[in-house]
């Protein structure tokens, strides 16, 4: 199996592309640290697939970041999955909005890669390598979409990051990679369809974008994923892959 004996930390992993890659890593023999805000969400999560161990964290709150650090075993594998849409353009943006997704989709990476990076580093030594994966979009710096200022700001400063953290930390032995996927059918594209003023031409929109001529699944995502976990991608680091389907040609 491709990922045995690595404990991967995922966060948003109550739900879409967080779930499907919690069961992802897991069948590939990685101990699993699923973590979501949503308690119920994880509740089913241990029973569909072993090697899954829970937590309830909020990635805004510093002092549960931090706890849970200090309560884990060195990782192989930081997959930071939390990321929240803001609908409008800039226009429509407020100052409390922006805040928040600044908080979600950023500064929740900072803090996290802060608190989990030194035990990496420390592992990446005895191991030769550690992988840290951030969920970027292909709506970043990209590519700019309609309505989605604070989203493709916030996902370009995720690719920034990355590139950083991939520049400071690639002689320790510790990677940092990016993931922009196209657009994914997981709960949060239903809602965003389903609260449209017309939800089927919602849908019918999204995927038109999509020269596939359907949305991804989370499967489409979890193979990439699973790769910039393991060793196979021990050569990769301070990259934005894209999973798009073809948006981007
Ligand atoms: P989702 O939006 O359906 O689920 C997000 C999960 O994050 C939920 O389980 C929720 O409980 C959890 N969460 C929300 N706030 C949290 C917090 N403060 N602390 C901890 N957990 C929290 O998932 P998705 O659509 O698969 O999106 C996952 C990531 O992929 C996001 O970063 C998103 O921007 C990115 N992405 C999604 C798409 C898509 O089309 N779905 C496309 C490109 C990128």
């Amino acid at each position: 199996m491709r990922l045995t004996n690595k404990h991967i930390l995922i966060t948003a992993a109550g739900q879409g592309i967080g779930r499907a890659s919690a069961i992802a890593c897991a069948r590939e023999g990685a101990h699993v640290i699923a973590a979501d805000i949503n308690a119920e969400a994880l509740s089913t999560l241990g029973a569909e697939q072993d090697g899954i161990e829970t937590r309830v964290l909020d990635v805004r709150d510093p002092n549960a970041i931090e706890a849970l650090a200090a309560d884990c075993v060195p990782l192989d594998g930081l997959f930071n999955c939390v990321g929240v849409v803001h609908t409008g353009t800039i226009l429509d943006l407020n100052d409390e909005e922006w805040a928040f997704s600044v908080d979600l989709n950023v500064t929740s990476m900072v803090r996290m890669t802060r608190a989990f990076l030194p035990a990496m580093i420390e592992r990446a030594k005895s191991t030769g390598t550690c992988s840290i994966l951030n969920m970027a979009s292909m709506a970043s710096s990209i590519k700019g979409f309609p309505v989605r200022t604070a989203y493709g700001a916030t996902k370009a400063a995720v690719i920034g990051l990355t590139k950083g953290v991939a520049a400071d930390f690639v002689k320790d032995g510790v990677r940092c990679n990016a993931l922009c996927p196209g657009t994914v059918d997981t709960p949060s594209l239903r809602g965003r369809i389903s609260t449209a003023a017309d939800p089927v031409q919602a849908e019918k929109d999204f995927i038109a974008r999509q020269p596939m001529g359907r949305l991804a699944t989370v499967d489409d995502m979890t193979p990439m994923i699973v790769y910039l976990l393991s060793d196979e991608s021990q050569f990769v680091s301070g990259q934005a892959l894209l999973v798009d389907g073809g948006v981007t040609i």
